[in-house]
């Protein structure tokens, strides 16, 4: 007979990733199904997602009977206790999905529920770049700006579970680019993806610089991919909006550091993948910027598992909230 399981689903606007895992945490099997985004009250897609264990469970020959829990992760704000989302755009959810209510409906083991960006920092501690550290921060650097703060073991969630929504931290305070807040100078409008883009646009008039990106700029069609293949090759143009984002990225650690003090501030999403030419300016930056006590052994690191983080960060949800609970 097989033994326990932990059931674990990243829920993303176009896929659902699913996991069974054991105790440990060690995979067991991995599959995905599309998300259906018909119905506003999610009853139809978790109905599907609790189909697609059941189907899988029969064919491996693993008993559902035997999870000890169902970590979920949605792309949307979630208060944490009550197990509800308030609204997710990316799958139609216009309003409050009680998810671990409806989930329960389905299943008999105990449901947890929290956002794609605490479960993705969640999953880099446990099998990624926090190396299972009590303390640690993940910013996701995508399309927008996303993190997660791990403080003794838990997810900070804060009061409403706005803890850790860092891509709203203002840094740029000239407030030159507006954010999807409805606020401005917000980190992400200055190190996302689009934010690299904004810094170009914004100092290629004011800069005499040649660059190889121009005919981009002209076109319409600059992305933060074409200033970091330029910044590689020694672009001077885009070497100075590479450090300018890295110092928003390194600001923004270093008042991560002296409020969770953690052992890894761990930078992730499409943005990260610049790699070496951005980390170290953070680095650089960071060292530059914070109170020595809090940057001592403290590690600047990119994460590990990519867009794996988000499942086994679910699944980590059952280890923390369930099994590892006092
Ligand atoms: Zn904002």
């Amino acid at each position: 007979m097989r033994g326990k399981i932990i059931l674990a689903v990243d829920i993303g606007g176009t896929t659902c990733k699913l996991g069974i895992f054991d105790e440990t945490l060690t995979r067991l099997a991995k599959w995905s199904i599309k998300t259906d985004t018909s119905d506003p009250t999610g009853v139809v897609l978790l109905k599907k997602i609790h189909e697609a264990f059941r189907e899988q469970c029969e064919v491996l020959n693993y008993n559902i009977e035997d999870a000890v829990g169902m970590g979920i992760g949605v792309p949307g704000p979630v208060s944490f206790e009550a197990g509800i989302v308030h609204g997710a755009i990316n799958l139609n959810w216009s309003d409050d999905v009680n998810v671990v209510r409806l989930m329960q409906s389905f299943v008999e083991c105990p449901v947890v529920v929290d956002n794609d960006a605490n479960i993705a920092a969640l999953g880099e501690k446990f099998l990624g770049a926090g190396q299972n550290e009590a303390n640690i921060v993940a910013i996701t650097l995508g399309t927008g700006v996303g993190g997660g703060i791990i403080a003794n073991h838990q997810i900070i969630h804060g009061h409403n579970g706005s803890g850790a929504e860092l891509g709203h931290i203002r840094v740029d305070h000239d407030q030159r680019f507006s954010c999807n807040c409805g606020k401005s100078g917000c980190i992400e409008t200055v190190a996302s993806a689009t934010g690299i883009v904004n810094l170009a646009l914004f100092y290629y008039p004011k800069l005499a610089l040649q660059s190889m990106v121009l005919p981009y700029i002209e076109k319409g069609t600059l992305t933060a991919k074409e200033i970091f293949d330029a910044a590689k090759v020694g672009d001077s143009f885009c070497l100075f909006i590479v450090e300018k984002a890295a110092r928003y990225i390194a600001y923004l650690a270093s008042i991560l550091s002296v409020t969770t003090n953690p052992k890894y501030i761990i930078l992730g999403g499409g943005v990260s993948e610049a790699g070496d030419i951005l980390i170290e300016n953070v680095k650089e930056a960071y060292h530059q910027l914070t109170f020595k006590p809090a940057q001592k052994d403290t590690h600047i690191v990119r994460a590990a598992l990519g867009n794996e983080a988000g499942i086994v960060g679910a699944a980590g949800l059952i280890k923390t909230y369930i099994l590892n609970k006092e």
